[in-house]
């Protein structure tokens, strides 16, 4: 589907009317290759300690979360599926008894969980499993000892961080309402404990706060929120849920993201000017971290210098990498591809770009791989399933999804998030002979 202003091209695609002094946007509607929003149960089970993620699917998504989070068999994990079988696909079984069978064994046997999450999946939707009306009624029997919400983390028309969007947003309406004279920085997608940790002790010595963390590493301690409450994002894929927290009065800082140096500095730099931080302490604070980061990146800056990048939509992380790759480590953006282009979100990232860099948004597959193809790009940002083809055509490749697992953001991580995309590069050279 196309809006009726962007001028058809050919079969679904389209170029964007852009508004004025904005890049142009190449539309692409056709076949995606992506992972589901199930994935998100990997970073997120490990990010909220006392919560279960109860995948609602068949086998398939069973597999896909057990190999992706890669839990020992032995070990208590924070994540399950309730399997539908054929009886309850085929409509002869009440998989809503069934449901509630699994949930009563579960939380009988598991004392430790405080938030369960119901997560619908493909086959839920497609045999319309209500998992809302699920929740509603499991709440009536265990809350407050329990409290269960549901998301759908379906690969039906998504992508794979939206899986996060969607279980943060179904928290919002549970967060307490701030008092009405407190000011406070809101955090908002997952990010790293370590990371987390760094940021906060930056905020402290600036004399910005109360700053909290969303999600929290326990869900039961869920942020107030209110009028008083900044939103600064660590991830580029919460659109439905800084939504919701707009709804509830919080206001966003535009800022770009807290990704290599330029970006965490302006993105510390959106809160300080909120609390009205001089700017000589800002620079005093940030500054032996800025400095290192720096030093951090110039190991890697020669090998990725003025190679080609070609970013293809997975993540929704793919611009605000582009930026940093393009304007911290001097690579060429070939096409910076995003499953969705949110200007709500990518706004301050947007403005940073280079002005003759080519965006898409969207997945029309062949096109794209074709026009990888022509490029011939000396890196190529792709989701796990086109890595192998394109590295046997002898094109170097980069997983998008390790972007999401690894702690990537602020200062101290600048340097290893260079190494990423410098890796495959050296690797590359040390194979030719
Ligand atoms: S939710 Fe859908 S796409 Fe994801 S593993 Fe299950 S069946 Fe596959």
């Amino acid at each position: 589907m196309t809006t009726p202003t962007a001028p058809l091209l050919a079969d679904g695609c389209a170029v964007d009317a852009a508004p004025r002094g904005t890049l142009p946007v190449l539309k692409e509607r056709g076949q995606r290759e992506v992972f589901c929003g199930l994935t998100g149960i990997v970073w997120l089970h490990r990010k909220m300690q006392d919560a279960f993620f109860m995948v609602v699917g068949s086998r398939t998504c069973a597999h896909l979360v057990q190999s992706a989070a890669g839990v020992m068999i032995f070990a208590e994990p924070r994540f399950g599926t309730a399997i539908l079988g054929d009886r309850d696909l085929a409509g002869l079984a009440d998989a809503n008894d069934e449901l509630d069978k699994c949930v009563r064994q579960l939380l009988a046997r598991r004392p430790d969980i405080e938030t369960l999450f119901l997560v619908g999946s493909c086959p839920s939707e497609v045999i319309k499993l209500d998992l809302s009306r699920a929740a509603e009624r499991l709440n009536a029997e265990f809350f407050p000892r329990v409290r269960i919400l549901n998301y759908s983390g379906s690969g039906i028309e998504t992508t794979f961080t939206q899986g996060e969007d969607t279980c943060l947003k179904s928290l919002v309406p549970h967060m307490p309402a701030a008092p009405a004279d407190e000011r406070s920085v809101l955090v908002v997608g997952t990010l790293a404990d370590v990371v987390e940790d760094q940021f906060v002790r930056l905020f402290d010595a600036m004399g910005v706060g109360p700053v909290r963390f969303f999600p929290s590493r326990r869900s039961r301690d869920l942020p107030p929120i209110g009028p008083g409450t900044r939103l600064l994002l660590a991830q580029p894929f919460v659109n439905e849920t800084v939504r919701a927290l707009q709804a509830r009065g919080a206001t966003l800082l535009t800022a770009p993201y807290p990704l290599g140096v330029a970006g965490t500095t302006q993105w510390l730099a959106a809160a300080a000017a909120e609390w009205n931080v001089p700017a000589e302490h800002f620079k005093q604070v940030i500054q032996p971290a800025a400095d290192r980061a720096r030093k951090a990146i110039d190991r890697y800056r020669a090998r990725l210098d003025g190679k080609t990048l070609f970013l293809l939509p997975d993540s929704q992380l793919e611009i605000p990498l582009a930026r940093f790759l393009h304007q911290e480590c001097g690579m060429r953006l070939v096409e910076v591809g995003t499953p969705y282009l949110d200007r709500l979100l990518v706004q301050a990232e947007l403005a940073l770009l280079p002005g003759d860099v080519q965006l898409s948004e969207g997945q029309h597959l062949d096109r794209q791989l074709d026009r990888v193809r022509a490029a011939r790009p000396d890196l190529t940002l792709c989701g796990l399933g086109l890595a192998n083809p394109l590295e046997a055509e002898g094109l170097r490749t980069k997983w998008s999804i390790e972007l999401v697992f690894s702690p990537i953001q602020g200062f101290d991580q600048a340097g290893d998030l260079a190494e990423l995309f410098a890796r495959p590069l050296e690797r590359a050279e040390r194979l030719t002979v």
